[in-house]
């Protein structure tokens, strides 16, 4: 075959292949996790088996009215791409790149609404090692040492200090907490059977009247218990 024929055969390959949408293109934050939607299924069956069902934080930031504005131009409303398992929570439509030390990005983090009263990135351990951040375990909101980590939307970007690793946590109402017979901000154990069968400890038990019963786990231990979410689990008070 001439080159330039082979040229133009590769041109033609390379840009179908630019153009093709990339694989889990609408999920990019979930593989090799079960969907949003997915996941909220499998809640509600292990929730009525009577188990405590795990929901999967991928990587996702919380933003305030104020950076959302910010982020996405003034008057802008968070969209619902998915609803959680989680009354009223929802995954947004929007993601943003989140920027990192050295000008290491990772991209298409989804913002989950809604809005809140504080602007928070929560990553997991390895997300850590491809920013170069050194993000505290920290409770949701608890920011005071979180990581300064650059924001970019369409409309613009902020400088903010939001980054944490969150804590593995389980969310019980209270009628839920006294069923197990523990308390808001206590620590609990939670052994997770399977292939890669393991015992977490130091799970903080966060009590709310607007919440079910789910543990949320980052898919660094996700992965360690090999988890895809919506499994149950039984807690084990320490
Ligand atoms: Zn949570």
């Amino acid at each position: 075959m001439p080159d330039n024929e082979l040229t133009q055969l590769i041109a033609a390959r390379v840009l179908s292949e630019l153009q093709a949408p990339a694989v889990n293109a609408s999920e990019p934050d979930r593989s090799p996790y079960r969907s949003y939607a997915e996941e909220a299924r499998a809640c509600r069956t292990t929730a009525g088996m009577r188990l405590i069902p795990i929901g999967i934080s991928a990587r996702h930031a919380h933003v305030t009215q104020e950076h959302l504005a910010a982020l996405f131009g003034t008057g802008h409303h968070l969209g619902v791409h998915a609803h959680l398992y989680q009354p009223g929570e929802f995954a947004a439509r929007e993601t943003v790149a989140v920027v990192g030390p050295r000008m290491r990005a990772i991209e298409s983090v989804r913002i989950l609404g809604p809005v809140r009263p504080y602007t928070q990135v929560e990553f997991s351990r390895t997300d850590c090692v491809t920013l170069g951040l050194d993000a505290p375990i920290r409770t949701s909101g608890d920011l005071d040492d979180a990581e300064a980590v650059t924001l970019v939307g369409p409309h613009g970007s902020i400088r903010v200090r939001a980054a944490i690793c969150p804590t593995r946590h389980v969310h019980l109402n209270p009628a839920e907490a006294s069923y197990y017979g523990v308390e808001d901000r206590q620590d609990v154990s939670v052994h997770v059977g399977g292939d890669r069968a393991l015992t977490l400890e130091l799970v903080r038990v966060r009590v709310h009247p607007k919440v079910v019963a789910q543990m949320h786990l980052d898919t660094d231990d996700a992965n360690a218990a090999g988890l895809r979410g919506g499994e149950g689990v039984e807690i084990t008070v320490c």
